[in-house]
């Protein structure tokens, strides 16, 4: 797998404070995407064991909320395995941090994937300009969904999705201020 960036202390990404791994790799080319850059599956770098002691050094901090994979689309066919691997890690070792994904696929398509097990938080669906709002909570588009994984896979029709959170926050001007990096929106 390769990546673009890891960014820390990320508050658009998920709840608190996290570190953010920007894969590369997505096929859904969404119109107006904000990082087309990340599209490229060999474009980036390579995800070796320093990215890796990036990642986990970030989540040995008492502050740091969890971990959030965002991209490029982390569940591109060629990111699966990879990304299963960090987050299986991750929640083993710290099992009070949460795991956020960010997918253009939607949930009906993957909610059986092995990596669920350890996610704690999917943003599902591609980005639709036609559907952007900026007020969205913690997603760019309406058609996207906030979905809690655990309250889902452990529902009766687990194909269906539990919301994680409402559309928009209680009160906007609450929201995290903007830290200069912008969220993949898939
Ligand atoms: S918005 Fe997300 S899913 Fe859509 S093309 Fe960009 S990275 Fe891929």
């Amino acid at each position: 797998m390769r990546y673009h960036d890891i960014t820390r202390d990320d508050m658009r990404n998920g709840d608190g404070l996290r570190v953010v791994l920007w894969v590369s790799g997505c096929d859904h080319h969404c119109l107006n995407c904000h990082n087309p850059i990340t599209w490229d599956l060999e474009d980036g770098l390579l995800f070796d064991d320093a990215a890796r002691d990036e990642i986990f050094a970030q989540l040995e901090k008492d502050y740091i909320a969890g971990l959030t994979f965002s991209g490029g689309d982390p569940l591109h066919p060629a990111n699966q395995s990879a990304v299963y691997r960090i987050a299986k890690e991750g929640k083993e070792r710290y099992p009070d941090k949460t795991i956020w994904l960010y997918t253009g696929a939607i949930w009906e398509e993957i909610w059986q994937l092995p990596v669920m097990r350890y996610v704690d938080v999917c943003v599902d669906g591609e980005f639709d300009e036609k559907k952007k709002d900026v007020k969205l909570l913690w997603k760019g588009s309406q058609n996207q969904r906030v979905i809690d994984v655990p309250a889902t896979l452990q529902s009766k029709n687990p194909k269906k999705p539990v919301l994680y959170c409402e559309d928009y926050a209680a009160d906007f001007d609450e929201r995290p201020a903007d830290t200069g990096r912008a969220p993949c929106e898939g």
